[in-house]
Order: C-alpha cells, then structure tokens, then sequence
C-alpha cells in the first residue's frame, strides 16, 4: 500500500484522513478524487495543498472512466472511498442522489479497482446500517441490517455490493461502520456543527422531536485511526466497528456545547422531529479493538475540541451558511 486514492477526501471525515495519514506515512501518497459537492470544500486540502505526496482531482465516483483514468495516471494500489451524500435529511427531500452516489458510484469504484487488480479496496459505512437498536443491546459486526432512511439503505446497498466483489470476484476488501463523527470541517447541516454555530450566533438551535435520540459521538481522528488499523490489520472481507461504545443524548450534546460557550439552555427549540428517525444507535467495538485500536477522546473531550475549532475557524463557516445552505436551512426548519 503505498498510492492511495481517497474518494470524497475534500468532505469532513476525508480531509481529517488525509491530513493524518500524510503525517503519519512519509512514504504514502495520496490522490483525492472528489465531485466538490456542496459539502466538498477544497479549503479543508489547503494544509496539504503543497505537499509533494498530495494530488487533487476533480471528478465523480459514478463516471467509471474518470475513476480509470485516475487510477492509471497516479498508479493507485488502494481505494478509500468516503464519497457519498452523507446528509439523512437531504437523502428524505431527494434519494434519487443519494442512491445514485452512494450506490452506482461504489459499483463503478469496485469495477475500477477489479479490472486493474488494485491490492484494496476499502469502504466507509456507517452504524445506521443496522438499524435503531433498543437498549442495552449493541450492534455486532454479524448482526442483520435493517437500514431505514434513504441514506441508510443506499450504505447498506453499498457494503453488499462491496461484499459481494470480494466472494465473486476476489477483489481484496475491507468495511468499517463508524458511528457519528465530530471535528474540525464539519460541515454545518449536521446537527453538531448546526448547533454550535447557531449558539455562536445567538440563533435557536432546532433539536428534532424530544431531544431522546441516542449517538455514540467519536471524535474525528479516532475514527481514523480505526480506518488506518483496518487497511493495515484488518481481516480481507470482513467488518468492522467504529466508534467509542459510549451513548449520548442529543438534548445532553446540545446542553453541553451550550456551555462550552456560556449561552443559556433556552436557545434550545424543540422542532418536529425527522421521519423515521432512528432512537438509538449503539456499537459493539470489541473485533476492532482485538488489533490493538482504542478510542482516544471521551466524547465531553471531543466536544470541547470540536467546539473549539468552529470557535476559532469562524472563516471557514460563515461563508458555508449563505446561499444553497439557506434556502436548504428554509425548506428543513422553516417551511416545513
Ligand atoms: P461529507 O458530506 O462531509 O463529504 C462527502 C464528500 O464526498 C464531499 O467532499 C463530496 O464532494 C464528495 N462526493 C459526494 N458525491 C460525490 C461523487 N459522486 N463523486 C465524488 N465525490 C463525491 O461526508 P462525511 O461526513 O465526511 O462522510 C464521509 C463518509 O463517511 C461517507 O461515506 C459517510 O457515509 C461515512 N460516515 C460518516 C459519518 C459521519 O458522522 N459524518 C459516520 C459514519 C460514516
């Protein structure tokens, strides 16, 4: 493994990967394959944006002879694919990206990578593909999926396609299932960064139906470093878990970063909740954690962090909630 191409490098959990594998392998070199998306920003490259092992390249992961081409002009050994519509929210307004994307564009990934023999191919899933999962019980790597928003199943259908490679074609993969990230260039549709920056801004931040649900908050780079064990350790063909095991309440997330920043609990309104919202997600980590990975943060240190960051990167974000963000922000909490 040495040429790495990381699809939807320039979105959140992409970008954080690439700057800490850059770091950590001084012999790798890393291609971001990436459409630029609303939430592809090219911004969260520019640390790297110099670095003579990096390269950028604009294209879609559904365009098989963009991603061909891609591979056969930077000698790719390994596909890290991040790319996807990663919003349940927009996924319930318009599925027909999100299957698109998240589906086609993983089969034209792993046709690429079949047909030019690469050494692996890595997909990124998510916890939601199992499903709401009722307390105490946790999610393990074998259990059914049960995926229930748009978003959810067009992961869920991609992980099969990507299984289904390795049994029919022997193509060499791998998939991790983290749970919800949070972090630096998180892009402000997403609950977390929504809410800081609102609470920022002295704007109400909107928490869907009670304010129950359940999340295992992991910070970023933890993440990643499970998505680095298992390109490494891990076993061909098989699942693994990401996250921290450890469960919050969003009400409990939005009252702490609250804090964090001095504002009053009251900038919380309680706005009808999502569709088919899933109650609770919960990870058993335990196959992930027999190669030697551990989570780092505890989530009220991944919080601080994260709030931190968008404290101090007030330039990278203001300009994200403007224009396409407002009218999307309109259709989401206001008009609805
Ligand atoms: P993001 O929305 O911040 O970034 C997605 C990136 O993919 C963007 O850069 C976008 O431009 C790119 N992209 C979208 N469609 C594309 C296409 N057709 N071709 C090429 N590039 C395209 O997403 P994220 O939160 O960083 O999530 C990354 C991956 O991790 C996704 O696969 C997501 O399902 C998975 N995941 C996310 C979380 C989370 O908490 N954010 C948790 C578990 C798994």
């Amino acid at each position: 493994m040495r040429n790495l191409l990381v699809t939807g490098g320039a979105g959140f959990i992409g970008s954080n990967f690439v700057h800490y594998m850059l770091e950590k392998y001084a012999d790798y070199r890393i291609v971001v394959f990436d459409k630029l998306t609303y939430a592809g920003r090219l911004e969260n490259l520019e640390r790297v944006s110099a670095n003579p092992r990096f390269a950028f390249t604009q294209g879609d992961i559904c365009d098989l002879d963009a991603v061909r081409a891609a591979i056969q002009q930077h000698n790719i050994d390994t596909i890290v694919n991040f790319a996807a519509e990663t919003h349940v929210d927009r996924s319930i307004m318009t599925p027909d990206a999100v299957v698109r994307t998240n589906v086609n564009g993983t089969w034209a990934l792993l046709e690429a990578a079949r047909e030019q023999k690469l050494e692996r191919f890595h997909q990124i899933s998510t916890d939601e593909v199992y499903g709401a999962i009722p307390a105490p019980q946790r999610s393990k790597e074998g259990d059914p999926l049960e995926p229930r928003s748009p978003y959810s199943a067009s992961k869920a259908g991609a992980e099969h396609l990507v299984y289904a490679y390795y049994v029919t074609y022997g193509l060499p993969v791998t998939t991790t299932r983290g749970s919800n990230n949070i972090g630096p260039f998180h892009y402000p549709e997403k609950a977390l960064p929504l809410f800081i920056t609102n609470a920022i801004d002295n704007i109400p931040l909107p928490l869907y139906g009670d304010g129950m649900q359940m999340r295992d908050y992991q910070y970023v780079i933890d993440h990643c470093e499970g998505i680095d064990t298992v390109l490494h350790r891990g076993a061909l063909g098989e699942f693994y878990n990401v996250g921290t095991g450890v469960e919050t309440h969003n009400i409990d997330m939005a009252r702490g970063l609250l804090d964090l920043l001095g504002k009053p609990h009251s900038l919380i309104t309680f706005v009808p909740d999502r569709a088919g919202h899933d109650r609770r997600y919960a990870l058993d980590t335990s196959k992930l954690q027999a190669l030697g990975w551990r989570s780092s943060h505890t989530f009220a240190q991944a919080l601080e962090a994260t709030v931190r960051w968008f404290v101090d990167n007030e330039e990278w974000w203001r300009p994200i909630k403007s224009g396409e963000y407002l009218d999307y922000y309109r259709r989401q909490y206001v008009e609805r």
